[in-house]
C-alpha cells in the first residue's frame, strides 16, 4: 500500500474544533477499572499537541462491542478520568457522541478544551459505516484527526463516512504516523535480512500473510499451533495437536511459494507435548517426528528455540506476529518468552504486532527493548498482507493541507 497522508502537524489547527478518532478501546476489571492504559496513553501525543496549537479537541472511541445500545458498563466515563489525570486537566465526558446536546457541549468549547464523546458503538449505525451517522459527527468539527490504527481496517463511521463530510482538513495523527514509519521500514526498503516470525494457532488466518511474505523476507520462520498444521501437510503425524484439515492444501502451497522464491523456511524441529490440554498436564519435549498419538504439541522445544535463535542472529529486521505455544498457561510459555528474549536481544529492527504477541513481550518484560509494538492486531496483519486499510485510504481521498 502507497501511504501518502497528511498529518496534524500539517493542518493548522489553532482555535479550530478539531476531531481526533482514538482506540481507547481499554481492558476493563470488574469495577470499571482500567487495567490497562496502554492504548489512552499512545494517543497522548497527538492529544497533546492539539492543545498546545489552540485547538478544541473532540475525542471519539468506541469500547467493546455493545452491538449499538447504550450499556452503562461499557460508558468511556473511566477513560475521561483517566484522560483527566495524564494531561492533567478536566475532560468532559459528552453524553453521547452526536445530538443537540452534544452540539451544545461543543459549541461552547474554548481553546484547550477537551471532551470525549460517549462509546460511539452505542449506535449501530457506528459499525455499519452509516454515511448521516457520518455526517452528524462531522458536522462537530472543523478538523478530522484520525489516530486509531488498530481501527483502521475497518470502515465505520467514524473512520470512513465521516471524512467524507467535514467541512476542512483531514489527517492522521501521530501514533497512526509511528505504525506507518516502522511498518514502512520494515516492509519497504527494509534493512536485510528480513526475517518473519509467524505464530499463532490457524494457518488459516494468516494464508494471506503467509503468501504475502513469501515476496518480501529472506526467512520465514514459523512456530506456535500453525506449524502443526504445515508439519501434518508435509506427512507428518500430529497426534491430538491442534492441526487444520481444510487448509492442509494451502499450508503446501505456502511451502512450494517459499522454495520458489529461495527463502528459507524454519519450522520447529522439537516441541513440548502434553497428555491433555490443561496446565497440571504430564508433558514432555520430543522430536517433530515423534508426536505420540495421544498427545498434544503445546510449546516449541528447546532445540526449537535454538535453532530458531539462530536463524535470527545476523537479522536486519524482524517482523513477529503470533506467539510460539500456548503462552497463556506456564508450562507452555517457555518457547515464546525465549523467543522474545531472542528478538529484544538482536541488534536489528524488531516490530511486534498482533494482540497476542504483544501480551507475550510485556509478559516476558522486554517490551523496551523491541524496536516498536504495533497497536494494531488485525489491521497490522492486513497491512502485512499488503491490504489497504479503509481507514487509511479515506484519509488519502479526504481534502489535503493546502
Ligand atoms: P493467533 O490469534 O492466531 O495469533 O493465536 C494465538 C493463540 O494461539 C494463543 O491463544 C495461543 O494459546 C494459541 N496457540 C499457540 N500455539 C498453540 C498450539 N501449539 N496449540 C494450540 N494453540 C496454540
Amino acid at each position: 500500500m502507497d501511504i501518502d497522508l497528511t498529518y496534524i502537524d500539517d493542518i493548522n489547527i489553532k482555535n479550530k474544533r478539531v476531531f481526533i478518532r482514538a482506540d481507547f478501546n481499554v481492558p476493563l476489571d470488574d469495577k470499571g477499572n482500567i487495567t490497562d492504559d496502554t492504548r489512552i496513553r499512545g494517543v497522548l501525543p497527538t492529544i497533546n499537541y492539539a492543545l498546545d496549537e489552540g485547538a478544541k479537541v473532540i475525542l471519539a472511541s468506541h469500547l467493546g462491542r455493545p452491538k449499538g445500545k447504550r450499556a452503562p458498563d461499557m460508558s468511556l466515563a473511566p477513560v475521561a478520568k483517566r484522560l483527566g489525570r495524564l494531561l492533567q486537566k478536566d475532560v468532559i465526558i459528552a453524553p453521547d457522541c452526536v445530538g443537540e446536546d452534544v452540539e451544545k457541549i461543543v459549541n461552547a468549547m474554548k481553546p484547550g478544551d477537551v471532551i470525549l464523546l460517549e462509546n460511539l458503538r452505542f449506535h449501530s449505525e457506528e459499525e455499519k459505516n452509516d454515511d448521516e451517522f457520518g455526517k452528524k459527527m462531522a458536522s462537530l468539527a472543523d478538523v478530522y484527526i484520525n489516530d486509531a490504527f488498530a481501527t483502521a481496517h475497518r470502515a465505520h463511521s467514524s473512520n470512513v463516512a465521516i471524512t467524507r463530510h467535514i467541512n476542512g482538513e483531514c489527517g492522521a495523527g501521530f501514533l497512526m504516523k509511528n505504525e506507518l514509519s516502522y511498518f514502512k521500514r520494515a516492509m519497504d526498503n527494509p534493512s536485510r535480512p528480513l526475517i518473519a516470525i509467524i505464530g499463532g494457532k490457524k494457518v488459516s488466518d494468516k494464508i494471506g500473510v503467509l503468501l504475502s511474505l513469501c515476496e518480501k523476507v529472506d526467512k520465514l520462520i514459523i512456530g506456535g499451533g500453525m506449524s502443526l498444521t504445515f508439519l501434518k501437510a508435509r506427512g507428518y503425524k500430529v497426534g491430538k495437536s491442534f492441526a487444520e484439515d481444510t487448509v492442509l492444501d494451502k499450508a503446501l502451497e505456502i511451502i512450494n511459494r517459499a522454495r520458489e522464491k529461495d527463502i528459507k523456511l524454519y519450522m520447529p524441529v522439537d516441541f513440548v507435548v502434553a497428555d491433555k490440554f490443561d496446565p497440571s498436564a504430564e508433558t514432555k519435549v520430543v522430536t517433530f517426528q515423534e508426536i505420540p498419538k495421544d498427545w498434544m504439541a503445546l510449546d516449541i522445544g528447546p532445540a526449537t528455540v535454538t535453532y530458531f535463535s539462530e536463524a535470527i542472529q545476523n537479522a536486519k529486521t524482524i517482523i513477529w506476529n503470533g506467539p510460539m505455544g500456548v503462552f497463556e498457561m506456564d508450562a507452555f510459555s517457555r518457547g515464546t518468552s525465549a523467543m522474545v528474549s531472542n528478538v529484544a536481544n538482536c541488534y536489528a529492527l524488531s516490530i511486534v504486532g498482533g494482540g497476542d504477541t504483544d501480551v507475550a513481550v510485556h509478559r516476558a518484560g522486554e517490551f523496551a527493548k523491541m524496536s516498536y509494538i504495533s497497536t494494531g492486531g488485525g489491521a497490522f496483519l492486513e497491512l502485512l498482507e499488503g491490504k489497504n486499510l479503509p481507514g487509511i485510504t479515506a484519509l488519502m481521498h479526504c481534502r489535503k493541507a493546502d
